[in-house]
């Protein structure tokens, strides 16, 4: 007996966050914008951008 195993949603793989939109791999070499400096330095989060889409939007990273 087999049973199908659905996928996680949410789980980040080592490959790193992914679009959203268009699934495909986020760059996080954008630069953090001051907002994120001033009071999001506490979070595990990253800016990363879209190349695809034009999308910026912020991710959490496992450590
Ligand atoms: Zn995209």
């Amino acid at each position: 007996m087999t049973i199908p195993i659905p996928e996680k949603v949410g789980t980040q793989k080592k490959t790193g966050p992914v679009c959203f939109k268009c699934k495909s791999r986020l760059d996080s070499r954008t630069h953090r914008s001051w907002f994120v400096k001033a009071f999001l330095f506490w979070l595990p989060i990253r800016k990363f951008k879209c190349y695809k889409c034009n999308r910026t939007q912020y991710a959490f990273i496992n450590r």
